[in-house]
C-alpha cells in the first residue's frame, strides 16, 4: 500500500516534481511496448554483458550487470531509401547536403538554412522552406525527409503532465513525458528502448529488450512535443532563451541509460542546444545515469550538461545489489569521476538521485554515510519514494521515514527535495501498457534472485 500522505499507491509510475526552483526531474515508470521482436545480440566490446571478474564474488555473483538481452540494429533510413535530416550534426547534414549536388561554397549558407527550418520554425516539408530554390526544394524532397517518431498516444493529467507513446522504427514504442511548472515546463525522455542494467527498483531494468534510439529518435521526441504544445515559434516572437517556454527543460530520465548510447546522446544534445534551432541552454538539460564512470568525463567534455546520479546506497554491499553496474564500478570510483565533474563542464552541482526503498537504504545512518560520502562534491540530493510495480521486491519507505531522512541531510547543508507524485491520474494506461510486454518481462522470482533477495 501506498502512503496516504502521497495519494494513491502508484503501480507503475511516479510522475513527480521537485520544489526547487532549479532542480531537474523526472517521473519514473517508463515501461516499454515492444511489438517485434528481431535482430540479433551485439556484445558490446566496452560493456561484455558477462564478466567473469564478477561472478567470482559469491556476495555478488547473483546480479548480472548487464542481462540477457536482445539489441535490434538500427535503422534511420525509411523504406524508401530517402535519408532522414532529422538527427544529423550540422556536418552530417553538410555532408549530406554536398552529396545530392549541392555545391560546397553554398553549403554552409544552406545548412544554416535549412537548420533553422526544420529546428527553429518546425517545418516538415520542404516545400515549405521558402527562401530556397524550388528546384532546389525538390531535389531536397527526392532524397531526403524530416521525420520525427509517431506519437502513438496521448495522455494528459488534471495536474497537465502529458504522457506520449511514440513509435520508432522497427515498431519499438517509447514512453515522454512532459511536466508543466509554474515556471517551467520539463520534458523527460528516452535514450533507450528498455535497458540492458538490471537495478532490482527499477521496471524498465526488468524488459529483456533492448535498442538504442537514434539521435533522430531522441531529438524527436523533443520535436513531438513541441508540435503537440503547439511551441514553434511565430514569425517576429522570439524563441530559444528569449522567447515563450512551456518546454523549457530537458531531463534525460525516460528509459534506457543514456551514457550507453552515448554518441547519439551527444549528437541530438548538440542539437537542442545549438542556438539557431530549439536553443536549450545546457544547463537546462539534465543527463542522469547509474554510474557509467569511463563516461563521465566525456559528458563534461562533449556535452557539459547537468549531471545526475542514481546513487541509492551508501555502501557498495548495498549498492551492488540495488545498482549492478556498481561491481564494475563501486563507489569510490563513482565518487572520483563524480569530484571532477562541476568544474570540466562548468555546472554548479551534481544531482544525487536516491530512492527510498523501506528498511533497505533509509535509516538515519545512511542519510548521515551519504553527506559524508559526497562531501566535497557540490551536490543537491533528490530523495524519490520508491515507485512500487506488480513484482516489485521492495516498498517504499514511510512519510515520516523520507522526512527524517531528509531532514539529517538537510541540516547538513545540502538541498533534499522529495519528490512528489504528478499526473497520478494518467498512471492507469501505464498498466495496460505492461501488459503489453508482459510475456518480455521477467518472473517476480527472477527479479527477487538477482536483487540478491531470496
Ligand atoms: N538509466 C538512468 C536514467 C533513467 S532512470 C539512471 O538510472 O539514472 C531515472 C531515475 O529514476 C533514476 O534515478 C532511477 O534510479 C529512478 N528509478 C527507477 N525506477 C524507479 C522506481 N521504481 N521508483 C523510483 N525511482 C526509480
Ligand atoms: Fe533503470 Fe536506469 Fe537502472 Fe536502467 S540504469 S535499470 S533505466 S535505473
Amino acid at each position: 500500500m501506498g502512503d496516504p500522505s502521497l495519494g494513491l499507491p502508484l503501480l507503475t509510475s511516479l510522475h513527480s516534481h521537485v520544489s526547487s526552483q532549479e532542480a531537474t526531474e523526472c517521473p519514473r515508470g517508463f515501461s516499454a511496448r515492444t511489438a517485434f521482436f528481431f535482430g540479433i545480440y551485439r556484445p558490446d566490446p566496452l560493456y561484455p554483458a558477462s564478466d567473469p571478474k564478477m561472478s567470482a564474488d559469491p556476495m555478488t555473483a547473483n546480479a548480472p550487470i548487464t542481462q540477457d538481452v536482445v539489441t535490434i540494429p538500427r535503422k534511420d533510413t525509411p523504406a524508401d531509401g530517402r535519408l532522414n535530416l532529422v538527427g544529423l550534426t550540422r556536418e552530417g547534414l553538410r555532408e549530406a547536403l554536398i552529396s545530392v549536388g549541392t555545391p560546397e561554397k553554398q553549403a554552409k549558407m544552406r545548412v544554416n538554412q535549412i537548420w533553422q527550418w526544420i529546428y527553429h520554425w518546425g517545418v516538415r516539408d520542404f516545400d515549405a522552406m521558402t527562401n530556397l530554390a524550388k528546384a532546389y526544394r525538390a531535389t531536397l524532397a527526392d532524397n531526403f525527409v524530416i521525420a520525427v517518431p509517431e506519437v502513438v498516444s496521448r495522455q494528459i493529467s488534471d495536474d497537465g503532465t502529458r504522457k506520449y507513446l511514440v513509435r520508432i522504427a522497427g515498431g519499438h514504442e517509447v514512453e515522454t513525458v512532459y511536466i508543466p511548472e509554474d515556471e517551467r515546463g520539463t520534458l523527460c525522455i528516452s535514450s533507450q528502448v528498455g535497458c540492458t542494467l538490471t537495478c532490482s527498483f527499477c521496471h524498465t531494468g526488468t524488459q529483456k529488450l533492448v535498442r538504442n534510439l537514434t539521435p533522430a529518435e531522441i531529438v524527436g521526441q523533443i520535436m513531438v512535443a513541441r508540435d503537440d504544445l503547439g511551441e514553434w515559434p511565430e514569425r517576429g516572437v522570439g524563441s530559444g532563451e528569449t522567447g515563450p517556454r512551456l518546454l523549457s527543460n530537458i531531463v534525460l530520465m525516460g528509459m534506457g541509460e543514456p551514457l550507453y548510447n552515448f554518441e547519439a546522446v551527444r549528437d541530438a544534445m548538440q542539437i537542442a542546444m545549438d542556438g539557431e534551432g530549439i536553443a536549450l541552454s545546457r544547463r537546462r538539460i539534465t543527463l542522469s545515469t547509474s554510474g557509467v564512470v569511463p563516461e563521465i568525463a566525456r559528458t563534461a567534455e562533449e556535452i557539459g550538461c547537468m549531471l545526475a546520479v542514481s546513487f541509492h546506497a551508501t555502501t557498495d554491499e548495498v549498492r551492488d545489489k540495488l545498482v549492478p553496474i556498481n561491481k564494475r564500478w563501486p563507489i569510490a570510483e563513482l565518487l572520483e569521476a563524480l569530484k571532477g565533474y562541476p568544474k570540466a563542464s562548468n555546472s554548479e552541482r551534481i544531482t544525487f538521485e536516491y530512492v527510498m526503498l523501506k528498511g533497505v537504504n533509509d535509516s538515519d545512518e545512511d542519510a548521515r554515510q551519504l553527506v559524508q560520502l559526497i562531501k566535497g562534491i557540490p551536490a543537491k540530493i533528490n530523495l524519490i519514494p520508491f515507485n512500487e510495480w506488480p513484482g516489485a521486491p521492495y516498498k517504499r519507505s514511510d512519510w515520516a521515514r523520507i522526512r527524517a531522512f531528509a531532514d539529517i541531510i538537510y541540516k547538513a547543508g545540502y538541498a533534499s527535495p522529495i519528490r512528489t507524485p504528478r499526473g497520478e491520474d494518467i498512471m492507469a494506461a501505464c498498466g495496460q501498457l505492461k501488459s503489453a510486454t508482459e510475456r518480455a518481462r521477467k518472473s517476480r522470482a527472477e527479479i527477487a534472485a538477482e536483487a540478491g533477495l531470496t
